[in-house]
């Protein structure tokens, strides 16, 4: 096993201090993670996505307002009360990072994955971003630009990745599953 990391060895003092204290129990820490980790996460975006690909009406109400045209699911995690969908195209792939802290769709996408939360990801991808996004194994297409999006505690983003060339052959059940969490971030083609 790998040596836990200071931060995490802070959180478990913490934890267990509040633990001892009165203030929280164990029972309700699991109860968050748990809710994260299970029942929100990345299928929720995937669920918009592929309903985009499939249903323009519904891409266009959420390129328009993205809060408003998910309301319908009632995706529990929050974080998405000003929610901006930006849409990758033949010569565009957008990209979304926090510069100042780890901003992130909990709703859509869970929690964000540690690389999201690094100082490394958040300088270089806003100066490099081609680079960075080829280091994370996708390069994107020479003839395309690159807009990095920098999420807030206003706004969060969210990659609408380009459907598969064979969008016709599946159902949208199928393309829920050819999406990915670093799809919906910009670091991977879906
Ligand atoms: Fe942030």
């Amino acid at each position: 096993m790998s040596e836990p990391s200071p931060q995490s060895i802070r959180a478990e003092a913490l934890e267990a201090l509040l633990i001892e204290k009165g203030f929280l129990k164990a029972e309700d820490v699991d109860q968050v993670i748990l809710r994260y980790g299970e029942r929100v996460g990345p299928l929720n975006g995937a669920q918009v996505i592929a309903r985009a690909w499939v249903d323009d009406q519904f891409r266009e109400d959420l390129l328009n307002d993205a809060s408003a045209a998910i309301a319908v699911y009632q995706f529990e995690g929050g974080q998405v009360e000003k929610l901006v969908v930006v849409e990758n195209t033949a010569t565009v792939h957008n990209v979304v990072v926090c510069t100042l802290c780890s901003c992130y769709p909990w709703a859509l996408l869970g929690l964000p994955p540690k690389w999201y939360k690094d100082p490394e990801y958040r300088s270089r991808v806003v100066k490099e971003p081609r680079k960075v996004i080829s280091e994370m194994g996708f390069d994107v297409a020479a003839g395309k630009s690159v807009k990095v999006w920098d999420s807030s505690a206003e706004i969060r983003y969210l990659v609408l990745p380009q459907p598969p060339e064979n969008l016709q052959s599946y159902n949208e059940n199928d393309l829920t599953g050819l999406v990915s969490r670093d799809g919906m971030i910009g670091v991977a083609e879906r």
